[in-house]
């Protein structure tokens, strides 16, 4: 059987791309099950970059079908910040309470009309000796001036979706990936791999 890997550790993750696979009769792995396999540092200017960066080391090192994605928050107020610096825009990774006192704190005076932001999920697929293939999604919303809802993870709490009323952290996590930036790459990606596969891998 063919085997992709997907470059998470993230088993949330990995269940999305699963469920595309499977059509394919691909079994999907993740890093969890190859033991020693080292971080790839963000350098990439831009969320393709880093995604491209992380697939095309990784299936070079390994010799494997490789899917690796970089997402993160812009907010047009801030001029695209924190960007691809959003798991650590407050200094420490992933400190997702300080990260998003910053962006509060830096949208104290930005009147309700300028809070627009979105969130951003580029994927690369990368393949041995072929070219690589990048997909990206979007999903559109506002700031909020404080936290609202319990779920979900990152700068949820803050990120408001008018058309559900709603923030990110109050949908459901089924409810998130239906209209989540990565759901929206994922289904992207969905259209590429169906070529791909269908035309015997000729791309
Ligand atoms: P990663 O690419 O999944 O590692 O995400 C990088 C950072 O972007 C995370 O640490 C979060 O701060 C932010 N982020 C990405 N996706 C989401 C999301 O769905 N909700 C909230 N924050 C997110």
């Amino acid at each position: 059987m063919k085997q992709v890997l997907i470059a998470t550790k993230n088993t949330g993750k990995a269940k999305e791309f699963e469920k595309i696979f499977a059509k394919y009769q691909i079994e999907v792995k993740t890093l969890l099950d190859i033991p020693g396999s080292m971080d790839v540092d963000e350098t990439g200017n831009t969320f393709e970059e880093n995604a491209i960066l992380k697939a095309e080391t990784i299936s070079k090192q390994l010799d494997i079908m490789t899917i690796a994605d970089d997402s993160g928050l812009v907010i047009d107020a801030l001029d695209g910040r924190p960007g691809i610096f959003s798991a650590r825009y407050a200094g420490e990774d992933k400190n997702d309470e300080a990260n998003i006192d910053k962006v509060l704190r830096e949208m104290i005076d930005i009147p309700d009309d300028d809070r627009s932001a979105k969130f951003y999920c580029a994927l690369a697929f990368s393949v041995p000796d072929k070219k690589t293939i990048t997909v990206s999604g979007t999903c559109a919303g506002k700031i909020l001036r404080e936290r609202k809802g319990e779920n979900g993870f990152g700068y949820d709490p803050i990120f408001y979706i008018p058309d559900k009323g709603l923030t990110m952290a109050e949908l459901s996590s089924s409810e998130k990936n239906l209209i989540s930036h990565r759901a929206n790459a994922l289904n992207e990606l969905r259209f590429i791999l169906n070529d791909f596969f269908d035309l015997g891998e000729q791309k």
